[in-house]
């Protein structure tokens, strides 16, 4: 019995799906997009809110922290304004040109035999669009992104109740929970590939492994951490022991046809 139950642990493969965010986690933070994005956040409050400019930086900061976004937060503390306006303007004009295809990622996500799954608090446009610019587009099963966890069908201006439970968004538990549920995914059998600590901390409460992208070193509450997702296979082989024949021969495949 004993001999049967570690038999069929080793048959079966440690993770069923994996799950990825895409700012700074699938592109480094030195392309520059997020801190266009963040000027963008900045220019949205002063020039549509209405925000004095000089109290800007420090309320997207803190709002940030608070409220898990900084469109959160000033949702939350109660400005009213149009989520698709929002994310066209933050969004809309960032320059995507600054990301390129990277066919080593494409490679290893392609020749990766488990589910792909991506999880972004940014809206769909702006996920379709850097996937695309990647060469990525057909790499995920599912992706759960700002209208997957917020439906257009909530009325924006619904009563101030509960400032956090208007907008879903990582990291807060609530935002996992209706992920997994959504995407059909068990935690315990999932791994999670993420830029921000806080994201990390709270996938791990929720049952995640987890992963630190952009990290030189490991922190409290972080299973793995890797300087770039570039090195997934040098510090997570195992992630490709469950390669099928199939698999490993179409990879091979691919590389003959290419030289
Ligand atoms: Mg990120």
């Amino acid at each position: 019995m004993e001999h049967e139950d570690s038999y069929k642990r080793v048959l079966e493969p440690k993770y069923e799906c994996l799950l990825f965010d895409v700012d700074d986690t699938l592109y480094p933070l030195s392309s520059g997009i997020s801190a266009q994005c963040t000027k963008n956040i900045i220019d949205y409050m002063i020039e549509k809110l209405g925000i004095d400019e000089t109290k800007v930086p420090e309320m997207c900061i803190s709002l940030y922290k608070e409220y898990g976004t900084t469109m959160a937060g000033l949702r939350a503390i109660g400005y009213d304004f149009d989520y698709d306006d929002y994310h066209s303007f933050v969004h809309g004009r960032l320059p995507y040109e600054l990301l390129k295809h990277d066919p080593v990622l494409r490679n290893l996500l392609r020749s990766l035999p488990v589910r792909k799954v991506i999880f972004s608090n940014a809206n769909e446009a702006h996920v379709a669009k850097v996937l695309s610019r990647l060469g990525l587009e057909d790499c995920f099963d599912d992706i759960i992104c700002f209208e997957t966890l917020n439906p257009t069908n909530n009325d924006n201006k619904s009563n101030v109740e509960s400032p956090r439970s208007l907008i879903v968004c990582k990291p807060f538990e609530e935002a996992y929970e209706q992920a997994f549920k959504i995407a059909n995914i068990n935690p315990q059998k999932t791994l999670f590939f993420d830029d921000s600590v806080r994201n990390l901390q709270t996938a791990k409460l929720t049952g995640l492994h987890t992963v630190w992208v952009g990290a030189s070193h490991r922190t409290k509450g972080i299973d793995n951490a890797l300087e770039s997702i570039h090195n997934m296979k040098e510090a997570l082989p195992e992630l490709w022991e469950d390669v099928k024949p199939d698999i490993r021969y179409s990879e091979k495949t691919a590389i003959e046809v290419r030289v």
